[in-house]
């Protein structure tokens, strides 16, 4: 009873548990991710890594695609992203009336023309 008792008046005089909306986003929030495309070399390891199979990356098209909706904002993208082409920013996104993939489109890097063999040699 005497437990009860402190906790309720700790409750009473101390400040709310809770935020209310809206709000700054405080240190450390996830919020959601971005790509700046221009860095993306489109390597597709986001892609491979993402634990909810929400990235799509399409080399040949020159697309890099997100399911905001399935993403769990995890970080693990912006964190094997070799070109920090992903990054997380500390606002959560609108709400949105309609589910849809948001679709970037980039420029892949042109392959490597192959080295020609030398005469009478290996390459
Ligand atoms: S965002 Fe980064 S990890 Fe993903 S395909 Fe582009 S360069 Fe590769
Ligand atoms: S933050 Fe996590 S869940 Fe969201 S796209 Fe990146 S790896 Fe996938």
């Amino acid at each position: 009873m005497f437990r009860m008792g402190k906790r309720l008046f700790e409750n009473i005089i101390s400040g709310p548990a809770t935020r209310l909306k809206p709000r700054e986003p405080f240190a450390g929030e996830r919020g959601h991710i971005e790509i700046d495309i221009s860095k993306c070399i489109f390597c597709m390891r986001c892609a491979r890594e993402c634990p909810c199979g929400c990235l799509t990356v399409n080399r040949a098209e020159g697309t890099w695609d997100i399911d905001q909706f399935e993403c769990i904002t995890c970080g693990v993208c912006a964190s094997v992203c070799a070109k920090h082409a992903i990054s997380m920013k500390g606002s959560y996104r609108k709400p949105a009336e309609h589910k849809k993939i948001n679709i970037y489109k980039g420029t892949p890097p042109a392959k490597p023309n192959k080295v020609e063999a030398p005469a009478g040699g290996k390459a």
